[in-house]
């Protein structure tokens, strides 16, 4: 079985960027990656500065050869079981493949769970957006309507007033929407149309065109903007004693400031830990873990008066 000093699990911007900082101390560090990043259904990713645009899964790519070329070991692969502790050494298991771990950094990233509208997963990240940094330029002056799913929506019908005039919110969950949603909408004069999107019309490229209401209604849009549920993808930290922390967003991996968990020997790093983290706040919680577990391994090594 090889071991390793420490085992990033998740292979998006906070894993490879934890994996960097530990192959630049040379410490022996492996990544063990699925390939599904958060933003994989997005074309290009914003708010990422010296790359600004640029593919996600290019970026990723160019961070692998970034680990790689410092020693880092990287596979493709599913973690499917984790076991161990602190003390004992940590076990990880992915397909048949079993490896042994110091410490581990869990990069999982999170889930999106959206309203079960037909036609709404597949435009996910590009037609359907949830969030003004990532896509907020991309959609300026276009006809956007605000989903109203969840208790981030009527803020986000405020954060995409401020790129585009035509938007409507789309009462679509009415018990999601609180007074003082509502206060919110009346004071920003935007206009809400009180019925839930059945179904949605697009064009041949894939574009979104119009929504169509459970009243037959049928309204022009190009951009739909949706509040996802966000749940950290924690099977493994459950499996370890862990415990998920709730949000009113979802839930998350709870982790101090230096991304260490409640199970000691574990950290966690980018969206597992922190639901709003945009690609460059994953990436830094990568690097200080990685740091952290650094300094971690360099002070169990001392002798103990
Ligand atoms: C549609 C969309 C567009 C976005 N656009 C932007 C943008 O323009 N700019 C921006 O800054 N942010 C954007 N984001 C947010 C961005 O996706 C996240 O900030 C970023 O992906 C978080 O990085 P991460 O490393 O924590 O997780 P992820 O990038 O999701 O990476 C997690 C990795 O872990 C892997 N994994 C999970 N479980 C296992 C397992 N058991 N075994 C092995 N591997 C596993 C996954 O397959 C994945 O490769 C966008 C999000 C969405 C949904």
């Amino acid at each position: 079985m090889e071991h390793f000093e420490a085992i990033i699990i998740g292979g998006g911007s906070a894993g490879l960027a934890a994996s960097v900082a530990l192959a630049r101390s040379r410490r022996s560090v492996l990544v063990i990656d699925e390939g599904h990043p958060r933003n994989e259904p997005a074309e290009h990713a914003h708010n990422v500065l010296g790359q600004e645009g640029i593919s996600p899964l290019k970026l990723l790519e160019r961070g692998r050869a970034e680990a790689q070329n410092y020693g880092a070991r990287i596979t493709s692969g599913t973690v499917d079981s984790l076991s161990g502790s602190l003390d004992e050494g940590f076990m990880v298991h992915a397909g048949n493949q079993v490896f042994s771990a110091e410490r581990i950094v869990l990069a999982t990233g999170l889930k999106d769970e959206l309203p079960r509208i037909p036609g709404l997963q597949q435009a996910w990240g590009t037609s359907a957006i949830h969030c003004a940094y990532c896509h907020g330029w991309e959609v300026r002056d276009q006809e956007i309507l605000v989903l109203g799913c969840g208790p981030m929506s009527a803020h986000q019908a405020m954060m995409f007033q401020q790129l585009s005039s035509k938007i409507t919110f789309i009462n679509h969950a009415p018990s999601e929407l609180s007074e003082e949603g509502v206060a919110l909408l009346v004071d920003l004069g935007i206009p809400v149309v009180n019925h839930a999107i059945q179904d949605l019309e697009f064009d041949q490229s894939g574009q979104l065109k119009a929504a169509k209401l459970d009243n037959g209604e049928r309204l022009q849009a190009q951009s739909l903007i949706v509040a996802s549920r966000m749940n950290a993808n924690a099977d493994l930290y459950l499996s370890l004693g862990g415990e998920l922390s709730e949000h009113p967003l979802g839930t998350f991996i709870k982790a101090n400031e230096t991304c260490a968990t409640e199970v000691p020997g574990v950290y966690a790093v980018g969206n597992a830990s922190n639901l709003g983290a945009m690609v460059m706040a994953a990436a830094a919680s990568g690097t200080l873990a990685g740091a952290a577990i650094n300094a971690d391994l360099l002070n169990s090594k001392l002798v103990k008066p």
